[in-house]
Parts: structure tokens; sequence; C-alpha cells
């Protein structure tokens, strides 16, 4: 069973599991839980209802016509995962982990955050079910993002800064995995990108394909065909590896993910192991995790998905980066053309689709996942514009 299991958490060389073995006793048994329940009628129809009632699923695929026109090029497509309660795409996992959790009998949650974003979907689904939740964030990050310190503590949760190593999200997540192996007994902990050893990648991407799901259904609907491109942006990658799901299958949609240049693992990472996986890993030339740094803080992470490792090197999957500059007009175009203000990390998979526009035609597709929405941003883009 042990063996099956492992084997199932890898793509291609990526992924796996390289843990001590008291942790690895914990992800076994949370990797056959995970399966059991992943399936199970009863389990489906409470994530489902849950989705829908309280996350606000599904959310549009809105067609961006000034967008559109503005380019020149092929129909933009925005699959709004800003609209969602809590204003981004982590929810989706959250409540899906969070409903596990109860099943399993957990009484406390654990999490890390790095933008906050994961960290503010947890505490919201814990306050909602009633659950324990303990918060682990970089020091440097809770000053980046102190409102939403006070949002996660504002819901019930506990903040814990860490300010070991660079205090940022790498870190936070070291310390989650100490409290779990300390605390295994009552604790669960929900990891909101789709890293770490396995389940977690697999779990993820399974809470997360509900966007490629409803995007494919949606697409069908609206123009009678597949998107030509589906564009998302990689911090962990669980936005995009969701957005990406249901068309890894379709060779004739290209699936495009996009990194700040200042954190680009796809693009200049090499085979190496972070946090218990193997994936693409920005090193540095002492050979350990590079320091990143990306304006929008959900995208700052030195490796990346397994999946999207294999994806990359298989070539099934393009990765690209975009500049701050080409961020911060997108950010501002999307805002005036649309009347959307996009998340920083959501703005690189704009500003990728700007320049990807140009080399197509007018009567292909693309299809935008708008992980999030920019609210959060406001106050440091107004700071870096002045
Ligand atoms: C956290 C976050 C990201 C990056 O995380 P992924 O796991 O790569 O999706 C992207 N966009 C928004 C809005 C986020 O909050």
């Amino acid at each position: 069973m042990d063996q099956q299991l492992q084997q199932e958490g890898y793509f291609g060389e990526f992924g796996g599991s390289f843990v001590p073995p008291e942790l690895q006793e914990v992800l076994s048994y949370l990797s056959e839980q995970f399966y059991k329940f992943r399936d199970d009628p009863d389990f489906k129809e409470e994530l489902r209802y849950y989705l829908r009632e309280y996350v606000g699923r599904e959310n549009p695929l809105t067609y961006a016509e000034r967008l559109t026109k503005a380019w020149g090029g092929p129909k933009i497509y925005l699959k709004r995962e800003d609209l969602n309660h809590t204003g981004a795409h982590k929810i989706n996992n959250a409540i899906g982990q969070i409903l596990l959790a109860k099943r399993m009998g957990a009484k406390r949650i654990i999490a890390e955050t790095g933008a906050g974003q994961h960290g503010v979907a947890t505490a919201t689904a814990c306050a909602m079910f009633n659950m324990e939740c303990v918060i682990y964030m970089g020091a440097e990050d809770t000053r980046r993002q102190a409102l939403n310190v006070f949002r996660m503590e504002l819901l019930g949760a506990t903040v814990v800064p860490v300010h070991k190593g660079q205090g940022r999200l790498k870190d936070a997540v070291d310390e989650a995995l100490n409290d779990l192996v300390c605390n295994y007994k009552t604790t669960f902990y929900l990891l909101g990108s789709a890293v770490g050893p396995h389940p977690f990648p697999t779990m993820v991407k399974h809470f997360q394909a509900i966007i490629s799901e409803e995007s494919k259904q949606q697409i069908l609907e609206k123009e009678g065909r597949l998107p030509d491109a589906v564009v998302a942006c990689t911090g962990g990658g669980s936005n995009a590896i969701g957005a990406f799901a249901h068309y890894i299958d379709e060779p004739n949609v290209r699936l495009i993910g996009v990194e700040p240049d200042q954190a680009p693992s796809l693009t200049q990472g090499v085979p190496s192991i972070i946090h218990g996986f193997k994936c693409l890993v920005l090193l540095d030339e002492e050979g350990q995790p590079k320091k990143t740094y990306s304006i929008a803080a959900g995208l700052d992470y030195p490796g990346i998905g397994p999946e999207h490792s294999h994806l990359k090197v298989t070539g099934r999957g393009e990765y690209a980066t975009v500049t701050n500059e080409e961020v911060l007009e997108a950010f501002q175009e999307l805002s005036r053309t649309e009347g959307i203000i996009p998340a920083l990390e959501s703005a690189h998979a704009i500003a990728y689709a700007k320049k990807l526009a140009p080399t197509m035609s007018q009567d292909q597709i693309i299809i935008v996942n708008l992980s999030g929405r920019g609210d959060k941003d406001v106050e440091q883009v107004y700071q870096m514009l002045k």
C-alpha cells in the first residue's frame, strides 16, 4: 500500500516524499484517508455544498471585451477566482482540506502563509467549522501583509511570526512541518499550494481542479470549443495546476505558467529536493535555495509544484517570466479597461497574456486565470507608483 501511494506521488522524476520516518507515517495515513474520502459520495456532496453556498461557485468566465479590443488579437476570457469568498482561489483548497480534516477527526488546523491569503482562507474555513487555527508566517511577511495578519486574528486564528532563516514563506513551511510531527494526533496541516511531500500536491490539485472543470464547460457553452491557451501565474503552482488540470489531456490547448523574473523556479531552476519533495528549485552558488524576491508575496517561493516541474521538462507546459514593470502596467490596464483590480500575482498572468496576444489570431481564445482580487495590493502599488 505505502509503496503504491508513494508512486502515485510522482510526476516523472518529480514529487515523492523525502521526509523523516515519523513524518512519513503521518503523511502515509493522510494519503490513505485522502484517497478514501476523495471519491466518497457523501464527501463529494458536502464539498459541492460548501463550494456553492459558501465560496460562491461557480464563478464566471468573463469575456474581457475591451481588453480583447485593446490588444487586437485573440478573445480574452477571465476565470474569476477573484470573486470567490475571501477574494482568491485558495479558499477552494482550504474548504476541501478542512472537510477532510473533519472526517479524520482533527481538532486543530495549522497552516503556513506567505502573502497571508492562504492564512486568511484557512482562518475563514476554521471559523466556519469551529476548529482551532494556528498560522505560521515569516516575520518579514507579517510586516509586508500586516492587514492580513489582523484579518486572520479577527477570524479567531493565532498567527505565529517565524524569525528563522529569511523570515519568509519557506521558513514558515519548516515550522509548520515541525508542529505537525509533534502534534499529529490532533492536528491537520492544511498546506496552501501544490507543493510539499505526497499527498499534498495531488490533494491540492484535486481541490483546485474545480477551476478548469468549470472553465472547460463554460468555454464550450460560450464558444463551442476549447481555448487555444490557458495562462496562469505560478507561485507554488496551485491556481495554475487547477486552471490546467482538465486541459492537460487536450494537446491543442497550450498551458502557460507565468513567474516573476526575480523568482523564476521553472525557467531557471534545477532538479533538487526542497521541503520534502523533488522539483525544479532555484539554487544559489552554495547549492542552497536562492533568496527570491517578488513584488507579489504569493509568488515568492524558490521551488515549484512537482507536476509543473514535470510539465516543464516534458514540454507539455510552457513557462515564462515577466518583469515588475510589466506587472504594474497590467495591474493598471486591467483596472482601467475592465473595472477589475487584479491581485499582483494575477497581474503576472495578464502581463504575459498581453505579450502572447500579438502572436495569435483573432479567431483564437486565451483563458487567463484571475487568481485573486487586488484590494490587498492597492496600498503597495500606490507606494510603488508614487
Ligand atoms: C497565493 C496566491 C498565488 C500563488 O499561489 P499558487 O499556489 O501558485 O496559486 C497566486 N495568486 C493569488 C491571488 C494568491 O493569493
